[in-house]
């Protein structure tokens, strides 16, 4: 993901307090150039952290330490990590996010800002903590946003648009009694589809009634054999890195779906890349920086044991 900059007069400069917290907006129309013009403009005495273009174009306008004007007034608001936000200072706990949309409950929002804003929450959370997602009607009672059509639910639950998946898919159909890692994958699935289980890797009976139930209410064939159809319904609406891990060490000069692999997962970790799949310098860079940071060999060199590392964390529990 790539964040131009384009800082705000109206910000105060270093004055967040402490970020605990996500605050979602929408921008109510425009375009992603007249928002930023608009931010850009002081008399306008609105700013946030970053704006989300309908493109998935994103735009810094304060930085992460800066106190951006985007909250207004508002009430006190306990968030689900305790923490209560006092009346009127969501701008010095709150980071703002803005989409650019017409806020009128029609105009959809894109996947391209879904991926965007989902990385930039990810690559957030990494580095700040497990900060709660709100949205700006939470805490002031005169807004809208977001509207009706977003998925607020989705990213208060996951955090995402689509909740990503931390274990592997199995290849061999699950049936009851088993007990590995595969059958995590089933009751994870499972529990995001609203079933009530605990990711143990034990395929009991309460796994089985559950699978019987999903078959059932999904016009399977009610078998309780986890087969690939049932496995396709499982995974609809249920995103993940759209990447393939490369097998292979890649370095300096690569090119490739295993390179945009990295890529994503470097931005994850808030390095500001192309996901262009050429591993030019910007990407050697942030590589040899995330080995740096991470006490690894720093070659530049992405193999097995940097990609754990790229991977390690980035999947949120439910
Ligand atoms: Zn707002």
């Amino acid at each position: 993901m790539k964040i131009e900059t384009r800082l705000s007069p109206n910000r105060q400069i270093g004055e967040l307090k402490s970020p605990k917290a996500i605050m979602l907006h929408h921008t109510g129309g425009g375009t992603y150039q007249s928002n930023i013009n608009h931010f850009l403009n002081a008399t306008s005495h609105v700013s946030c952290h970053y704006l989300i273009g309908k493109n998935g174009e994103c735009a810094r306008i304060a930085n992460d330490e800066d106190r951006a004007w985007h909250a207004g007034t508002g009430r006190a608001l306990t968030l689900s990590n305790g923490f209560v936000i006092p009346e009127n200072m969501g701008n010095d706990y709150c980071f703002g996010i803005f989409l650019v949309n017409a806020g009128d409950n029609r105009d959809p929002y894109t996947m391209a800002q879904y991926l965007t804003l989902d990385t930039l929450i990810a690559s957030l959370r990494l580095r700040y903590g497990a900060l709660p997602i709100i949205d700006h009607k939470m805490y002031s009672s005169g807004k809208i946003d977001m509207g009706a059509n977003f998925p607020l639910s989705n990213y208060i639950r996951y955090g995402r648009r689509y909740p990503l998946c931390p274990y592997a898919e199995p290849a061999a159909t699950l049936r009851s009694g088993m007990n590995d890692a595969g059958v995590k994958w089933l009751q994870w699935h499972l529990s995001v589809k609203g079933y009530s289980l605990v990711i143990d890797g034990i395929f009991g009976p309460n796994t089985l009634a559950a699978v019987r139930a999903f078959q059932g209410s999904n016009g399977l064939v009610v078998d309780g054999l986890v087969g690939p159809l049932t496995k396709n319904k499982l995974k609809e609406g249920i995103a993940k890195c759209p990447y393939s891990e490369p097998a292979n060490t890649l370095g300096s000069g690569a090119k490739g779906s295993g390179v945009q692999w990295i890529q994503w997962h470097l931005n994850l970790r808030g390095y500001d890349l192309a996901t262009d799949g050429v591993f030019g310098p910007l990407t050697l860079a942030a590589a040899r920086d995330f080995q740096s940071k991470s006490g690894l060999t720093v070659d530049g060199l992405v193999g097995p044991l940097t990609r754990n590392k790229l991977k390690a964390d980035m999947y949120f529990s439910l």
